[in-house]
C-alpha cells in the first residue's frame, strides 16, 4: 500500500457526480465558477477547505477525525488530483 504524501488535496474538495444529462445543474454550477474534473467532466470539484486542516496539511482532529477520513482512500470513487493515490491507479478518475 502506497503511503499518504500529506498533500491535503482530500482535505480540500467535494466532488459531486453531475451527469451529463443534468444540463440545468451544470449550468448553475459552472456560472459560479465551479469547476469540473480535467479527466472526469462528470465530477463538479466544490472547493471545501476543512477546518482543520493546518497550513502545513497537516490534520488537527487526526485521532479522532470522521470515519470517512480515517478510511480514504478506500470506499472513495474520487481521488482528487495531486493525490498520490490518484497519481498511481491510472483507472482513478
Ligand atoms: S478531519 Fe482531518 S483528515 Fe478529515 S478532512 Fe479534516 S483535516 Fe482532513
Amino acid at each position: 500500500m502506497e503511503a499518504c504524501q500529506k498533500c491535503g488535496a482530500c482535505c480540500k474538495v467535494l466532488a459531486m457526480r453531475v451527469p451529463k444529462t443534468d444540463t440545468m445543474y451544470r449550468e448553475f454550477f459552472s456560472a459560479r465558477g465551479l469547476l469540473f474534473d480535467a479527466q472526469d467532466d462528470e465530477v463538479l470539484l466544490v472547493p471545501s477547505r476543512c477546518q482543520y486542516l493546518t497550513p502545513e496539511n497537516k490534520c488537527q482532529v487526526y485521532d479522532v477525525r470522521p470515519d470517512i477520513c480515517r478510511l480514504f482512500p478506500k470506499g472513495n470513487s474520487y481521488l482528487p488530483m495531486g493525490c498520490v493515490f490518484r497519481a498511481r491507479n491510472k483507472s482513478a478518475p
